[in-house]
């Protein structure tokens, strides 16, 4: 039964798309926790940053004495020691802005390293539900480009907000040495340039956010069109102009933002850049202003001059740091939220489930993937150890719903699935899913060598063992007339091999893995007779001595099973060995004999 309060904890945990996402503040705390691994290469970074602005300081000083006091003395040895120093200094200084940049690759590549490494072992304990329900492409981006934005944040804008700082506070301590009231003018200029900025910011970031929406959804659609089965099907629907006008409608909706971005602001900027100019001048006037009347040296002012640069173009800089800085915390805050989703969970005290007998027990199981439609409605069966149990019934009936409770892929909202007797919610997910083999219809393997695909279920396992799989399987005589043999590249999801080798590998796989549980999904549906009766001889070594749940839409294949479970809407309406259910001339045996005619009125046909 739904509903009662159990049954919603239950669905707070699944995932839900429509649940609103909590924008909460990504705590500032939880971003340095990031940079915890790498304090020391921190530490050596603003030193570098300090070493950096100090040293940039040097050459107008430099050049100051030079005209002030070297060429008006005709001493050049003066001369060399003051253009000596420039050289020297600007040497070093890109010294250690090199040395910086190292350290700028190491802390931002460490940390995106760190970050998705963490977002894909995330994503690994994520439920399958989530999967279902979310893009593909969001996922890779998330996983992607999302991430390499954290470099920039990390390398670019961090690093640039801290070098502006040191440089500005560096710069306005030194013009004040040189002359207060000439410091007092170039600062007075700061605010024109800085102020019209703020509304910029808050554009930007507006925009900046629709354009990664948007990348999200190029990142889908080239996901889903791109993929083997993508193109399979715009190809077999001729649907290339339709995807390549969608293509291009998303295409450009993203260069109109990129473009927006680029001129938002443009004018402001055009302004500051002009006061960059602008505010020398008004230095040099007053400058020479006091020149003029004796109250500073011709070297003073060039080299007050020369420190403008280090003043206003850090200024401009930093106008827009606040947004800077939302955009970095947006940055984290993407990534924060999938780490931040509910993951797969275990109880606290679970224990690990050793080597089971394999007896698996529903119990009045209720389960629905959405709240409004039930997809199992009070599932009770037992399966002894080593039995084979059938599951047929018609299409949707929750055949594959019963199968993916056992290994916990969805968990039901009340009843309890056993094995042995534990309930499968009391082990680690880890040792369950160690005792649980599975072969689907729809076989997924790596675009890698056979022999990398088959090993998938045991790393560990010697060449022999490798073989021995793959012959009981079926499917080793194949693979040695192939010329590279197990080396042999499958393709993509195993594309370059037939349906029904696939299944072989599948179950050759599953073979190595030797669970003592093992669910076939339709293995032998959409296979001719001869695939069929390959896979039929690689089934037998596979369900031997192990508990098998078969869901088999061709009941000739299950009619040895030891009991057939007969599913309907959600529930089983009749279950016994095949000639009793025969007998009793209820459901199974309507789809028995309607098959038996099917069948029988093809092969007519076929002959
Ligand atoms: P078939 O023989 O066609 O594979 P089945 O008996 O295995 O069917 P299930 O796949 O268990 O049926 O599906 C049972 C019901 O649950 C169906 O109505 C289906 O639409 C629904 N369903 C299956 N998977 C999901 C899912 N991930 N999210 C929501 N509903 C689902």
């Amino acid at each position: 039964m739904l509903g009662g309060s159990p049954v919603h904890m239950m669905w707070s945990n699944m995932y839900n798309p429509d649940r609103p996402t909590v924008t909460r503040r990504v705590e500032l705390r939880r971003i340095l926790a990031l940079f915890r691994p790498y304090t020391a290469q921190e530490s050596l970074v603003l030193v570098c940053i300090l070493f950096g602005a100090l040293l940039g300081l040097l050459p107008p000083l430099f050049t100051m004495w030079l005209i002030d006091r070297a060429i008006p003395a005709h001493d050049m040895h003066a001369v060399g020691i003051d253009v000596g120093g420039m050289v020297a200094s600007a040497v070093i200084a890109a010294a250690i802005g090199v040395y910086q940049g190292y350290l700028n690759s190491l802390v931002g590549e460490g940390i995106m390293r760190d970050i998705r490494t963490s977002l894909v072992n995330h994503l690994h304990r994520m439920p399958l539900s989530f999967f279902t329900e979310t893009k593909t492409g969001e996922i890779m981006n998330r996983v992607s480009s999302d991430v390499d934005n954290v470099d920039s944040v990390v390398t670019g804008t961090l690093v640039s907000i801290v070098t502006n700082v040191f440089t500005m506070v560096t710069t306005v301590v030194t013009i004040f040495i040189l002359d207060w009231r000439l410091a007092l003018v170039a600062l007075a200029i700061i605010p024109l340039m800085i102020l019209p900025l703020a509304p910029v910011g808050r554009r930007m970031y507006g925009i900046r956010k629709r354009t990664r929406e948007k990348r999200d959804e190029i990142e889908s659609i080239t996901q889903e069109t791109l993929s083997i089965s993508g193109i399979t099907l715009i190809k077999s629907f001729v649907r290339e102009s339709f995807e390549r006008a969608r293509f291009y409608a998303v295409g450009t909706d993203l260069m109109k933002l990129e473009i927006r971005l680029a001129m938002v602001g443009r004018w402001f900027m055009a302004a500051i850049f002009a006061m960059i100019v602008i505010g020398p001048a008004i230095v040099w006037m007053f400058g020479s202003w006091l020149v003029i009347h004796g109250g500073l040296t011709i070297g003073a002012i060039v080299a007050f001059v020369a420190y403008l640069g280090r003043l206003y173009t850090p200024a401009s800089a930093l106008a827009g740091v606040q947004v800077q800085i939302v955009s970095a915390f947006a940055v984290f805050e993407r990534i924060f939220n999938y780490l931040d989703m509910p993951p797969e969970t275990e109880k606290p005290d679970a224990m690990v489930l050793g080597s089971v007998r394999g007896e698996i027990t529903f119990d009045d199981v209720h389960f629905s993937y959405s709240p409004d439609r039930s997809a199992l409605d009070g599932v009770s069966f037992r399966v002894q150890p080593g039995q084979m149990a059938a599951f047929v019934g018609p299409s949707g009936a929750g055949k594959t719903t019963i199968t993916q409770l056992v290994p916990r892929f969805y968990d039901p909202q009340s009843g309890a699935v056993r094995i042995d007797g534990i309930d499968v919610r009391d082990v680690t997910l880890a040792s369950l899913r160690e005792n649980v083999g599975i072969v689907t219809q729809e076989t997924y393997l790596f675009h890698d060598t056979i022999e990398a695909n088959l090993r998938y279920a045991r790393p560990d396992a010697d060449p022999a063992e490798v073989v021995a799989a793959a012959r009981a399987a079926n499917i080793h005589d194949f693979i040695a007339t192939l010329p590279a043999g197990y080396a042999t590249i499958v393709g993509e999801r195993g594309h370059k091999l037939s349906g029904g080798e696939r299944q072989r590998l599948a179950i050759a796989r599953v073979l190595l893995k030797n669970p003592r549980i093992l669910i076939l999904d339709e293995a032998t549906s959409a296979l001719d007779s001869a695939n069929e009766a390959a896979i039929q001889a690689a089934l037998v070594p596979l369900t031997e001595g192990r508990t098998s749940l078969v869901i088999a839409h061709r009941l000739s294949t299950i009619l040895d099973a030891d009991v057939i479970f007969v599913v309907e809407h959600g529930r089983i309406v009749e279950s016994g060995a095949h000639e009793e259910l025969l007998r009793s001339d209820g459901a199974y045996a309507r789809l028995y004999w309607k098959q038996f005619r099917d069948r029988a009125a093809v092969e007519a046909v076929g002959t």
